[in-house]
């Protein structure tokens, strides 16, 4: 029998609405709060930068939102996404477990992220906007708004992290290619590029800085709005489609998860695959355990802390309570640059207090050494970010050797690597290295966490 389950290319196999798991939650999300206020911030704070409808999905308690027509019929480019069996590696692993893999790698970016970038594009197009700014990391966020962007006619500018703009000038060209701006930050165009550039004139640049730049912009101009690619409810929303699907292939199977395993930088994949299987399981279901794993050098769930703390660097943003090493830390540039950020998802965040996930951290070698052993089993070439997620599965396959138990592992391939063979030329090279963050920047970073009272 193939390894590759039958799914049919069947348009009524895409999901026809997102699932919301504030609707499910025992707790409800704390309030997003105004930093100067410390009150509940309400849609009109946030309308400078995003259209209505998003700001409406941000704050919706609805379980199921309608995936629009328009998006859907894109979806279909390359959705459903297939559900894969990793015989191969399970074999060379010797477990007696089961891994199966959902593969976001085969949309047009080559990673899940268009699955928000294409509805985000479609509800600023709804809302008249001319011109979308944004920041990337590795440049798979930036590939793919620049890829909505020209299918909806929006101007797209995107800040990409120094680091990885320079180690990634694929990314860039494909970027441009779509027609898209990119702009190294930090960089002179905004007032907190230039800020940090003062400070530090060859800064490699982190998220909460682009974040900041992206910000700025948008902030300026009507026309313009923001579009972030993880972290806010609505991203984690629009990427429950890779759950979804996974929810019905399983059944297809005829298996379910014992452990479902993502990597997080923001938790916009491992949401959107973890999600709607805690979904089913807080309305009465099987309960699976939920693993997100993390980078040991920015390690923002399993060292950070669970406090109100700002998205980006300049304090533009508003308060969200979530894990966070602190807005002004800049963790090493591994090559990850999509895992690089200094806070965690608010919902994410949220379930981990609520006992509903766990999380581990890994280092970069051992998450390479992971992602080559599967392309050798398996074929794919995961991404740097996907390697995490890779090592987290052959981590919960040798625990189900050692014990002997054949329990079923699902995990989020959440993109392929083919723009990042510079990091496996490295890695190949024995050039890559376990970069600790400071410790004593962490400190100095927590200590600066914004001081929220505690609501009565
Ligand atoms: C952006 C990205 C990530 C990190 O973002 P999440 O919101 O945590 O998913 C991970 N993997 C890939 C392939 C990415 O492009």
């Amino acid at each position: 029998m193939s390894n590759r389950l039958k799914y049919l290319l069947d348009e009524e196999r895409i999901p026809r609405h997102w699932y919301n798991i504030q609707a499910d939650l025992p707790k409800a999300l704390p309030p997003v709060l105004h930093p100067g206020t410390m009150q509940p911030v309400g849609p009109d704070d946030l309308a400078p930068l995003f259209p209505m409808a998003l700001i409406e999905q941000e704050v919706s308690t609805e379980r199921e939102i309608e995936i629009p027509e328009p998006v859907r019929d894109i979806y279909r480019l390359w959705r459903p996404a297939p559900l894969f069996r990793a015989r191969r590696l399970e074999k060379a692993l010797g477990t007696p477990a089961k891994i199966f893999y959902k593969y976001e790698g085969v949309s047009p970016a080559g990673s899940h992220k268009p699955n928000t970038a294409v509805a985000q594009a479609f509800y600023n197009r709804e809302a008249g906007i001319k011109r979308l700014s944004t920041e990337t990391g590795a440049g798979q966020w930036g590939s793919s708004l620049a890829f909505a962007g020209a299918l909806f006619d929006i101007d797209v500018t995107v800040f990409q992290v120094r680091v990885s703009y320079d180690q990634k000038p694929y990314r860039r060209a494909l970027m441009e290619s779509y027609g898209a701006r990119c702009i190294a930050s930090p960089s002179n165009e905004t007032a907190s590029g230039r800020a940090v550039l003062e400070r530090r004139a060859d800064h490699p640049g982190s998220l909460g800085i682009a974040i900041s730049e992206a910000v700025e912009i948008a902030a300026q101009r009507e026309d313009t709005k923001y579009a972030l690619g993880s972290v806010l409810n609505h991203v984690l929303l629009h990427q429950t489609v890779v759950g979804l699907e996974a929810i019905e292939q399983m059944r297809m199977a005829d298996a379910w998860p014992d452990v479902i395993v993502g990597c997080t930088g923001g938790g916009s994949n491992f949401a959107g695959i973890a999600f709607p299987f805690i979904g089913e399981s807080l309305r009465g279901g099987a309960k699976p355990r939920v693993v997100a794993v993390e980078p040991a050098a920015c390690p923002s769930l399993t060292r950070g802390r669970y406090a109100y703390d700002f998205g980006d660097t300049a304090h533009l943003t508003p308060l969200t309570k979530m894990h966070t090493l602190g807005s002004t830390f800049t963790p090493p540039g591994f090559h990850a640059g999509g895992l690089r950020y200094h806070g965690m998802a608010p919902l994410v965040s949220h379930v981990k207090e609520l006992g509903l996930i766990e999380a581990v951290a890994y280092h970069q070698t051992e998450c390479f050494a992971a992602g080559v052993q599967f392309a050798r089993t398996e074929g794919i070439l995961p991404a740097p970010e996907a390697n995490h997620a890779v090592k987290g599965a052959i981590e919960e396959a040798l625990r189900c050797k050692r014990e002997g138990r054949a329990e079923t592992i699902l995990f989020n391939l959440c993109g392929h690597g083919h723009f990042d063979m510079q990091a496996y030329s490295d890695y190949a090279a024995g050039k890559l290295s376990d970069q600790q963050y400071d410790e004593s920047e962490l400190a100095m970073a927590l200590s600066g966490l914004p001081s929220v009272p505690e609501p009565a």
